[in-house]
């Protein structure tokens, strides 16, 4: 690469040494974002990007003959996946499971389906992605810089109402309806041997919030789903979004939800208006949960509109 010439590198103005700088360090950031982790025995994660606009984190699991993944990301997010999946493993991957239906999450179903892989996700999730994921893919269609006119919009081809395995008599992959708590038709994966558990959006561990303003977002019953997954045998929980975590994150997570509710539908109750509670309401001491302010508004406004009448 030419910055890399001493030669040339001498000849370019301080300004441009220090672009130079900047770019090099924003790709290492990159390749940090988008790391793949392996977490088990033939199990891995890349975490997502948000500036490649592929958000989602994606993982995939290695059974005896074939593979699954978790999450269809974008369609570029998708086709960066699989050369990496291709370096852990040379199996065929046979399933992609969606958590819920939210474009990042289910948009690169149709390059998954185009090389066989049969896309799997539970009903409330596949009647969401027929009726509002096509808004959402109707609406992102006019983007320029990301376009989807490649692609279409797949529906899953296996659709399963609260539960369903795959279990190849050595490892066994439990899918489980958990929703309405995020999006109607949450579904969470979960390995028991390696506890392993994959949350999709329930449970996201960046700074950019978590979609509690979404209009079906449930976050009474979402708390609760959080609270009963804590519950379970978990050394590693994989969120929707961001760093690998714990039950801790979840217990966190389901903190934040909960003193959210807590101070929007008391002081809604006490007659609070909602600009008086926009202003009133203390997330701070959720952290990284609570860092997106504008992400705080919108949950302010969805819980208020929510929360039962005074
Ligand atoms: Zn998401």
């Amino acid at each position: 690469m030419i910055v890399s010439d001493n030669t040339t590198r001498r000849l370019l103005p301080p300004f441009a040494v220090f672009l130079w700088l900047i770019a090099a360090y924003v790709h290492t950031l990159h390749g940090q974002i988008r790391s793949v982790h392996q977490i088990a025995a033939g199990v891995f994660t890349r975490i997502g990007d948000r500036d490649a606009r592929q958000p989602a984190n994606t993982s995939w699991i290695e059974f005896r003959d074939f593979v699954v993944v978790i999450e269809a990301n974008t369609p570029w997010g998708i086709r960066d996946i699989l050369p990496e999946i291709r370096k852990t493993t040379s199996k065929p991957i046979r399933y992609v499971f969606d958590t819920h239906y939210h474009w990042d999450h289910t948009q690169g179903n149709s390059v998954m389906a185009d090389q066989g892989v049969t896309v799997v996700c539970s009903q409330g999730c596949a009647s969401e992605l027929a009726a509002k994921g096509k808004t959402e893919w109707d609406q992102m269609s006019q983007n320029a810089d990301y376009s989807l006119a490649p692609y279409r919009l797949q529906q899953p081809s296996v659709v399963f109402g609260d539960f369903m395995a795959i279990d190849d008599g050595e490892r066994r992959l439990e899918l489980r309806r958990v929703g309405p708590a995020h999006t109607i038709g949450d579904a969470v994966a979960f390995l028991p041997k390696d506890g392993v558990l994959f949350t999709g959006d329930l449970c996201v561990n960046w700074r950019s919030g978590n979609n509690v303003g979404d209009r079906d977002a449930d976050p009474r019953h979402w708390v609760q789903v959080l609270n009963d997954l804590a519950r379970w045998e978990l050394k590693t929980v994989v969120p929707g979004h961001g760093a690998l975590g714990t039950v801790a994150t979840l217990r966190a997570q389901s903190a934040f939800l909960d003193d959210l509710w807590t101070q929007v539908s008391s002081g809604k109750k006490a007659g609070k208006s909602l600009e008086q509670l926009l202003k009133d309401v203390n997330l701070s001491k959720h952290g990284d949960f609570a860092a997106d302010q504008q992400q705080n508004q919108s949950a302010i406004r969805a819980v208020f509109r929510k929360a039962a009448e005074p």
